[in-house]
């Protein structure tokens, strides 16, 4: 029963007073700050979450630390079974916790369970792949000079303390797709969740606890970023840190992270190029599920669409017409300043000469999905990262200027390319500088064991099921000196 299962993650109370984990213990803080958590579906307290102190900060690492190099040398066929066994909870409470999920942080219940249930999936497919990460040996006399002299015997070994830090648009799976990778490959997590998400993020932590996660190897401390994070980020115990969140915030981290290694994900602006023979209602379809799903509150969603006056001319009726036909096309965003701003950002951009073609409006923290047309590059809406539906619709004069614009971002998370020919769409890539490109497809991150990344202000590393384990992890030689 999820009362029972959860019953010491809070006081039970309505709504209840969640506690943090110290990798011992479900305790309150000694702050006494608490955070109230509001649903952005109806302003309702979901419940308040504890802001620990510096000290229990320290208190908690040393624990990670402690743990770390027991955790490591327990055979890798228990470290599986016990990730295995997370995966199995999580999948059980899939109903319990996409409740929880949809009122945190605004996803309807499809959304959150499809959220929760790729969870338990990618940390089945961790468990799985980890089994054949293995290291390697080098003989010397291939390199000029050497003789058989030495072998190298190349170990893969934990970075040891890893910080993973998510935001709140998937608190569960980019919480899950750090700690499921660093716990495998035998580091201790110290998690942070995004305040918005916390709630969720705590559930996600008593389950690695009850799948049998060691004392100490996992902990999860609460309370803001702005308040916490440098404290975290910056402490001597922290090895590596693993962040999902905001380019700006990304940037802020690595300036106090020297020499700690990072995967980091970031934000984007993904635009999404038309050439003129593609698939009208194949990209219509394609754009309004990038731009829209979630309320656009995705790294990968589409901001910008581009194509000649004449290829925009013949899309856009398309789009509007599959727009009309949908119902609940999008739903809040995390949180009504959020909206204001987005609001806010539309109306300096009309103010510049862009037209609205539809939507537009907000109402609390839900803004209308919105289409902008005559927008130029140059215009905040696309050089910012606008974390809501809205989708920008830019003429230009060929596909060279489009490629351009792309480049010229700070971000290059994804860019999509829609065209009937795909030797087009190949060559056509290469000209992008952007993480991935999808051809005939809106960007994504999954499946989830494809490489993701982001190039410029959009990442650091690489991430994917391999490519993470790879990441949550360092290869160690030792050198066999004139074998006997
Ligand atoms: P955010 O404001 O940057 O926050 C992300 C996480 O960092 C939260 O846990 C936040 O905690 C924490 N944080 C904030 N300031 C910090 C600091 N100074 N030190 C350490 N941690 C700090 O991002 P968000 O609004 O939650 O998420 C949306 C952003 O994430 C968008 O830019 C989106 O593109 C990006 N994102 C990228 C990917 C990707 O795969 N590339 C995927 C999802 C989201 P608090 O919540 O407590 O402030």
């Amino acid at each position: 029963m999820p009362a029972e299962f959860f019953e010491t993650l809070s006081n039970n109370a309505i709504p209840p007073i969640y506690r943090f984990f110290n990798g011992k213990d479900w305790v309150e803080s000694t702050s006494g700050n608490r955070i109230a958590i509001q649903s952005p579906v109806d302003g309702s307290v979901v419940g308040e979450i504890q802001v620990v102190t510096p000290s229990e900060i320290d208190e908690a690492l040393t624990r990670n630390v402690d743990a770390q190099k027991k955790w490591e040398a327990t055979p890798l066929n228990v470290r599986v079974k016990i990730v295995h066994l997370a995966a199995d909870w999580v999948m059980h409470y899939l109903d319990y916790l996409a409740v929880l999920l949809a009122r945190e942080v605004g996803k309807t219940i499809s959304e959150a369970k499809s959220e929760i249930k790729r969870t338990a999936e990618l940390t089945d497919y961790f468990a799985d792949e980890v089994q054949s990460i293995r290291g390697e040996t080098l003989d010397s006399d291939n390199f000029p000079g050497y003789d058989k002299g030495r072998i190298a015997v190349i170990e893969r070994v934990a970075h040891g303390v890893v910080l993973a830090i998510a935001p709140f648009n998937y608190p569960v799976n980019l919480a899950g797709s750090k700690i499921a990778p660093a716990l495998l490959m035998g580091n201790s997590v110290v998690f942070k969740p995004p305040t918005q998400g916390c709630i969720s993020g705590l559930h996600l932590t008593r389950i690695f606890q009850k799948a049998g996660v060691p004392e100490g190897v996992i902990s999860c401390l609460t309370g803001g970023g702005q308040e916490i994070g440098s404290y975290l980020v910056s402490h001597p115990k922290v090895t590596m840190v693993a962040f999902t969140g905001s380019s700006d915030t990304g940037m802020a981290i690595a300036r106090i992270a020297p020499m700690k290694p990072l995967l980091f994900e970031c934000g984007g602006n993904n635009a999404t190029i038309v050439f003129p023979d593609a698939d009208m209602n194949l990209t219509a379809t394609e754009i309004i599920k990038g731009g829209f799903s979630y309320a656009g509150q995705r790294c990968t969603a589409i901001k910008y669409v581009m194509g000649t006056q004449g290829v925009l001319d013949q899309l856009l009726p398309v789009v509007l017409k599959e727009m009309e036909e949908t119902t609940n096309l999008a739903g809040p965003v995390i949180t009504v300043q959020v909206a204001e701003n987005i609001e806010k950002i539309i109306k300096d951009s009309v103010a510049q000469g862009a037209k609205v073609a539809v939507g537009g409006h907000r109402k609390d923290a839900y803004i209308e999905p919105t289409i902008l047309t005559h927008v130029t590059p140059s215009m905040n809406i696309v050089s910012t990262e606008v974390f809501g539906p809205v989708i920008s619709f830019i003429a230009v004069g060929d596909m060279d200027e489009a490629a351009n614009i792309v480049n010229g971002q700070r971000f290059g998370l994804q860019a999509c390319v829609f065209t009937k020919d795909e030797g087009t769409g190949l060559k056509y890539a290469k000209l992008l500088d952007v993480g991935t490109v999808q051809i005939n497809g809106s960007p994504q991150r999954g499946p989830d064991h494809f490489p993701f990344l982001g190039v410029k202000q959009s990442g650091v590393g690489v991430q994917g099921v391999r490519y993470s384990l790879e990441a949550m992890s360092r290869i160690k030689p030792v050198v066999i000196n004139k074998p006997q």
